[in-house]
């Protein structure tokens, strides 16, 4: 059972440190890859910091980190769809209990025994399951993805997770040609969701909080953007849209946002703030509006959306950074400070 290099957090109060965890040897059907870039999800942070304790909370120390990229270094004795030197990706699961309804139909994420890639019970060697602040990760071959040849790695990790949590629910309201689309906050999800929705051919409004997003908003594939503190933009668009995708990470008013919508329009949530969000009944009455919420997707659709994306030519607008800046990077995300996700040089992690 070798050790590996990796950064951990020992509280919601302490920063990321370097550490040493254990991972396993490749069993029968197991990959064991060298991870070679991992995005920084707002996520990361959320659970770093026990931010969603109610819901689940966090076991230290904790290794974050579910974007993960890199090399097939090792495969177990059965695997039949990698090999050695293959490029892959690692999303948010890391395996599931495979026989629940939800895993039969390709909906992993929705199961009742989701194993993530950090905090849940690692069945192999006790504790829970770190993630990709590390050198290496050992998963079973049903959770590694491929990533298609024509895209650059370090722009694809982020896919692995704000990539296929705003893909699937994109798909999943039927998003195409000629229907108008909110995005609510450019940050790692939200501009992914640009993306998309600009790729499915959707009239893209972007509703940020900063005024220095606007000409990026515009190059990332909207038609519109809104600065959503302006009241009377807001208005403008009030009642008009066929579908809005929240991605915001902390408390705002979401009535705001449910008012854009027209008859029968739909929010999602995909954004995770840590307090409850207080929702006007009216928003919803008027206008026979509904509110739901998405989360990340399932194996076979995260294939389907790397396709996409190389068909497409779709990665992530990154920031590389040094593992070793870690902690500012944390920072800066909490400002609404990055264009548009920071990813991991895992070489970095070798360096003193
Ligand atoms: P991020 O890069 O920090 O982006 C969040 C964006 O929200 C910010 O850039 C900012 O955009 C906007 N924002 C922040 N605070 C705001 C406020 N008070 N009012 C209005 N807008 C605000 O975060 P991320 O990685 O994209 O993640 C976003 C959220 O999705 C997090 O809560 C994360 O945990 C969650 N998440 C959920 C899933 C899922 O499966 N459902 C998967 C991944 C992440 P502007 O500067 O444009 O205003
Ligand atoms: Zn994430």
């Amino acid at each position: 059972m070798p050790n590996v290099k990796a950064y951990s957090a020992a509280s919601a109060t302490a920063p990321l440190v370097p550490s040493t965890i254990p991972r396993r040897d490749p069993t029968e059907y197991d990959v064991q890859i060298k991870i070679l870039f991992c995005g920084i999800c707002h996520s990361d942070l959320h659970y770093a910091r026990d931010e969603w304790h109610s819901v689940m909370p966090t076991v230290y120390p904790c290794v974050p980190g579910h974007e993960i990229v890199g090399r097939v270094t090792r495969i177990g004795s059965a695997v039949t769809t990698f090999k050695e030197g293959d490029r892959v990706g690692v999303g948010c699961l890391v395996d599931s209990d495979r026989s629940c309804p939800h895993c039969q139909s390709g909906l992993e994420q929705f199961c009742p025994n989701p194993i993530f890639t950090y905090g849940s019970p690692d069945q192999h060697l006790g504790g829970v399951t770190y993630g990709g602040y590390s050198d290496s990760i050992v998963v079973d071959q049903r959770f590694v993805l491929r990533i298609p040849t024509n895209l650059d790695l370090a722009g694809v990790a982020p896919l692995l997770c704000a990539g296929i949590t705003t893909y699937s629910p994109l798909r999943h309201w039927g998003i195409t040609k000629g229907k108008k689309v909110g995005v609510v906050g450019l940050g790692g999800l939200g501009h992914m969701g640009v993306k998309f929705a600009h790729a499915l051919g959707a009239h893209v409004v972007v509703f940020t909080t900063s005024p220095n997003k606007k000409q990026d908003a515009l190059r990332l594939g909207a038609d519109e953007v809104v600065l959503s503190h302006h009241a009377d933009e807001m208005s403008r668009h009030a009642g008009s849209f066929d579908f809005v995708l929240d991605t915001v990470s902390s408390d705002h008013d979401i009535n705001a946002y449910i008012n854009l919508l027209g008859l029968d329009g739909n929010i999602t949530l995909v954004g995770a703030p840590e307090k409850p969000l207080a929702v006007s009944a009216f928003s919803l009455l008027f206008g026979r509006r509904s509110l739901s919420g998405s989360l990340i997707g399932g194996i076979a659709e995260t294939q389907q959306m790397l396709d996409f994306c190389a068909a497409h030519d779709i990665t992530s607008d990154i920031e590389l950074i040094r593992i070793q800046d870690i902690n500012q990077a944390y920072q800066r995300l909490l400002k609404s400070d990055v264009k548009y996700r920071f990813v991991i040089d895992m070489a970095t992690l070798h360096q003193e």
